[in-house]
């Protein structure tokens, strides 16, 4: 007889836990132990649940597993700063995720799909295709392994691996509410970011849930005509409706939003694209960063000469746009999302 597929317990609130504790004929209080074992101490054996009586869970494994990771590959920056890990999933999908340490604190980037389908021309994620959706249990798993192997807390996420987020909308509010779960791994919305490529409708959504998330949108051009030319998602959203919704995210949650520019030769790196892009975004609560672009093998697009970069940066700031160059870090580790993902799939494995 087929095995039915379990349910994951690691992408379960606290109060579906407790639920579940009662449908079992159990406290309250024994769903809110498996809850902190799965979240605070992060087992993903059912068995290590010490304090959890076992005919509990001997039933529960019937119908229930914790999702989890595993480190396929592990590549460290020269300097140390930066890794990043291959993870493959329960059906063996592969992801990537990113860990970096900052003085203020160590930041993991995480996957939230396998692949993607939006298509950005220069992304390395999109270049297998969508293969499936992230449960949040899945998302917070590559959190919770890179602290266990590095030894070191995470205090920082962005959701900026491989792909769409908002894409993937009722798993990554799932994901937030854990991961910021006071009686999980506590790390405070204020320190999550959500990046998108501009989904209009689910940027007006996350901003009903009403949480303290960064929203970064990966806008890469100042005008919809070069945007399209890179992000068939800009065919489906004109940057005025982004801007419009970006404007009323940061009225309803007085949050700050990050644009992410990634600078592209010839494409998007012009003195005349930096003043269409300053005047557009001109008195909005905003920051811009601008990331050198990180060439992948299959793609044409090549990366911005370091003076454009430099001359596009100073054209902002003289029209009071707040701008930063993203750090370099970890070019020397198949930085971009997708690219050791598909280097490992090349190899035929
Ligand atoms: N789908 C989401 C998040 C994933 S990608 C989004 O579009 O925002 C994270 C960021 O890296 C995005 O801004 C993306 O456009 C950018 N990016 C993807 N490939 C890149 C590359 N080769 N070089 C530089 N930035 C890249």
């Amino acid at each position: 007889m087929k095995e039915r597929k379990k349910a994951d317990l690691r992408s379960m609130e606290e109060q579906q836990m407790v639920d579940l504790a009662v449908e079992y004929g159990e406290k309250p209080f024994r769903g809110r132990q498996m809850f902190e074992w799965i979240h605070k101490k992060q087992v993903q054996d059912l068995g290590d649940m010490s304090n959890v009586p076992k005919l509990l869970l001997d039933q529960i494994s019937e119908r229930y597993m914790v999702s989890g990771v595993r480190i396929v590959e592990k590549q460290v920056s020269a300097r140390q700063d930066a890794a990043k890990y291959l993870f493959s999933l329960a059906d063996g999908s592969l992801v990537e995720s990113v860990w970096m340490k900052y003085h203020h604190g160590n930041s993991v980037c995480v996957s939230s799909q396998v692949g993607c389908r939006m298509g950005c021309t220069f992304c390395a994620s999109t270049l297998t295709g969508f293969i499936r959706n992230l449960t949040a249990g899945e998302m917070l798993s590559q959190i919770y392994e890179i602290q266990r192997e590095t030894g070191q807390r995470v205090s920082n996420v962005i959701v900026m691996g491989m792909g769409e987020p908002l894409d993937n909308f009722d798993n990554l509010l799932c994901f937030i509410r854990l991961l910021s779960n006071e009686k999980g791994i506590r790390i405070s919305q204020r320190n999550i970011t959500v990046s998108t490529c501009g989904l209009v409708e689910q940027i007006r959504r996350l901003m009903e849930e009403k949480l303290q998330v960064t929203l970064a949108i990966s806008l890469h051009a100042p005008n919809d005509e070069i945007r399209r030319k890179t992000m068939p998602v800009a065919k489906k959203y004109s940057m005025e409706e982004i801007f419009l919704a970006c404007r009323d995210y940061i009225a309803y949650t007085g949050r700050r939003v990050t644009f992410e520019y990634s600078m592209i030769d010839g494409v998007n790196d012009g003195k005349a694209h930096a003043a269409e892009l300053a005047r557009r975004l001109k008195g909005m609560n905003c920051h811009v960063n601008l990331i050198p672009l990180n060439e992948v093998k299959e793609r044409k697009t090549r990366r911005s000469k370091e003076e454009n970069i430099r001359d596009f940066k100073i054209i902002l700031e003289k029209n009071g746009i707040n701008v930063t160059i993203r750090r370099e870090m970890g070019s020397d580790i198949d930085a971009a999302c997708g690219q050791l993902r598909n280097r490992f799939m090349q190899k035929g494995q």
